[in-house]
C-alpha cells in the first residue's frame, strides 16, 4: 500500500489535487471467492482487512448494497470508549480502543482519534452511587475510569449548567475515550483491504442464499449468482432480514437512532458529555459543529429518519445542560437503523448454518468496536472457532441464558 507522505501532499497541492490515485479499485464481481462478507461498513471492511493482513486470505469480496461506509458507520456520533461493566465487554472494547490508538499509523490514514475524554454526569445521590459502583467495576476490569466532583466538572466544561432542573452532583470520566472520524475509519480499512487485493463491490445487494446440506452453496446478488467457501454477515440494522434469508432468527429489535449537528462554532466543548437522566450526549466535531445524540425511537422501524418528538426532546435536553447553545441553528439531522439485542451485547461468531458467520446486534455502540470486531471476526472465520475475546458473544447465550447485560453502559439509556 502506497503511503501518504508530506512530499506527496506538497506535490499534489501544487498540482491542484488533480493527480491523486484512486484510494481503492472498482473491481468487477467474480464468480467465486474464498470468503464473501456482506456489508461494507466498518465491521465488514475491518474483517476483510484483518483476514488478509493477519491470516493471509486474500480471495475475498466485500459486497454492499450501497456505498462504502454509507450505513451506520457513516451516520454515528463517533464516540469511542471502553468503560464497560462486565469483564468480557471491557476486555473486548479495550482491545478495540488500543487498536484505535495506533490505527492512523497502522493504516497510514488519519482517523483523527481525539482522546478528549467521555464524561457521564450524575444528577441524584442514587445515580452518583451507581456511577461510583460502575467506575470501580471498570477500574477492576483494568480500564481507566475516574469519579469527578462538581467543581472538577465545571472546570472541564465551563459552559455546563450545574444547577439545571436535575443539578449536576458529580460524574465519571474515561480520559482515554473520545471521538474519531467515522468516514475516515471506513475509508482507511477499505483502502488497506483493497491494497491486499480484496474486492470491494458497491451497489451489490445480497438478495438470498442457496443452502445445501446446512451450508451456503451460493449467494444471489443484484449483480448475479456467486459462490464462496465462507460467508459473513455484517449488515448492522438489517441482520434479522439477512438471517431470515439463511433460515434462522436472531433476537434483535430494529429501531431508528437519530443524531444531529448544529452550525459550526469556535472550539468551546473539548470533551464528550453524556447525561442519562436529562437524556442527551454532545461533543464538538473537528469542523466545529455540536454533535448531539440521545436514545433510539421507541418503536421498530426501517425508516432512516428518526421521529420528530425525539428530535425535540434531544434539543431541549441539550439546552437544559448547555444553555449557551440556545442561539445555534440546527444544520442537519439523520438516523440509522440499529439492531438492539435483549442484553445490548453484540452477536458475534458462528451460526446454525455451517459456513455462515455473524457480526451484528451492535445496537447503538458498534462504531467503537470496529477494529476489535474486525480482528476477532477475522480470527473466527479463518479458524472456524470463536476468538477468545468473543467466546461469550455467540448466539448460544440466548439459549442458555448467559446474557451479558450492558444496558446501563451506554452514554444514555436506550
Ligand atoms: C445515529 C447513530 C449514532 C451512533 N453513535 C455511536 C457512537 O457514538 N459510538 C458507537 O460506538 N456506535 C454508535 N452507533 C452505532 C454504530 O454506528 C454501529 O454499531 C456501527 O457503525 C455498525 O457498523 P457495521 O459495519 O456493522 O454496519 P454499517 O456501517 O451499517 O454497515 C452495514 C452495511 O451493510 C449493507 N447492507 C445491508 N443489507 C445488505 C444486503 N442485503 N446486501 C449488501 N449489503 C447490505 C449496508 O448498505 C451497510 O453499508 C450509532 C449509530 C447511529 C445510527
Amino acid at each position: 500500500m502506497k503511503g501518504y507522505s508530506v512530499f506527496s501532499l506538497v506535490r499534489n497541492a501544487f498540482s491542484g489535487h488533480r493527480h491523486w490515485n484512486p484510494v481503492w479499485r472498482t473491481p468487477k464481481l467474480r464468480k467465486s471467492y474464498d470468503i464473501v462478507i456482506i456489508g461494507a461498513g466498518g465491521h465488514g471492511l475491518a474483517t476483510a482487512y484483518y483476514l488478509a493482513s493477519k491470516h493471509g486470505i486474500r480471495n475475498i469480496a466485500v459486497l454492499d448494497k450501497g456505498l462504502i461506509g454509507g450505513g451506520n458507520t457513516g451516520r454515528n456520533t463517533q464516540v469511542t470508549r471502553s468503560n464497560y461493566f462486565w469483564p468480557q465487554s471491557a476486555a473486548f472494547f479495550d482491545h478495540s480502543l488500543k487498536l484505535y490508538e495506533n490505527l492512523s499509523r497502522d493504516l497510514n490514514f488519519n482517523v483523527m482519534l481525539s482522546q478528549r475524554g467521555v464524561l457521564t454526569l450524575a444528577h441524584s445521590h442514587h445515580e452518583l452511587e451507581s456511577l461510583r459502583q460502575r467506575a470501580n467495576a471498570i477500574q477492576i476490569n483494568g480500564v481507566d475510569s475516574e469519579v469527578m466532583t462538581p467543581a472538577e466538572i465545571k472546570k472541564l466544561v465551563p459552559l455546563l449548567n450545574m444547577s439545571a432542573r436535575h443539578p449536576v452532583l458529580g460524574g465519571f470520566i474515561q480520559r482515554r475515550a473520545g471521538i474519531s472520524r467515522h468516514d475516515a475509519v471506513a475509508w482507511a480499512y477499505a483502502r488497506a483491504a483493497d491494497a491486499y487485493g480484496v474486492d470491494i463491490i458497491q451497489q451489490c445487494e445480497v438478495e438470498g442464499f442457496d443452502i445445501n446440506d446446512g451450508r451456503i452453496a451460493g449467494l444471489q446478488t443484484t449483480q448475479g449468482k456467486i459462490s464462496a467457501d465462507k460467508v459473513s454477515i455484517a449488515v448492522a440494522g438489517h441482520t434479522s432480514i439477512m438471517t431470515a434469508k439463511a433460515g434462522f432468527r436472531v433476537p434483535v429489535t430494529s429501531m431508528a437512532l437519530q443524531a444531529m449537528v448544529s452550525e459550526p462554532i469556535k472550539p468551546c466543548l473539548d470533551t464528550m458529555v453524556a447525561s442519562s437522566a436529562i437524556h442527551m450526549y454532545a461533543s464538538q466535531s473537528d469542523r466545529g459543529e455540536i454533535v448531539l445524540g440521545a436514545g433510539a425511537d421507541v418503536y421498530t422501524s426501517y425508516a432512516q429518519r428518526g421521529g420528530i418528538p425525539l428530535l425535540e426532546e434531544n434539543v431541549s435536553a441539550l439546552l437544559e445542560l448547555l444553555p449557551a447553545f440556545s442561539r445555534l441553528k440546527l444544520n442537519r439531522q439523520w438516523a440509522g437503523i440499529v439492531d438492539i439485542t435483549p442484553d445490548t451485547t453484540p452477536i458475534m461468531g458462528k451460526t446454525p448454518v455451517k459456513n455462515l458467520y455473524i457480526s451484528g446486534g451492535w445496537g447503538t455502540g458498534g462504531y467503537k468496536a470496529i477494529p476489535a470486531g474486525g480482528d476477532t471476526m477475522a480470527y473466527t472465520i479463518a479458524n472456524d472457532n470463536a476468538h477468545p475475546l468473543i467466546e461469550d458473544f455467540g448466539l448460544e447465550r440466548f439459549e442458555i441464558g448467559a446474557l451479558i447485560d450492558e444496558g446501563s453502559s451506554s452514554g444514555v439509556a436506550h
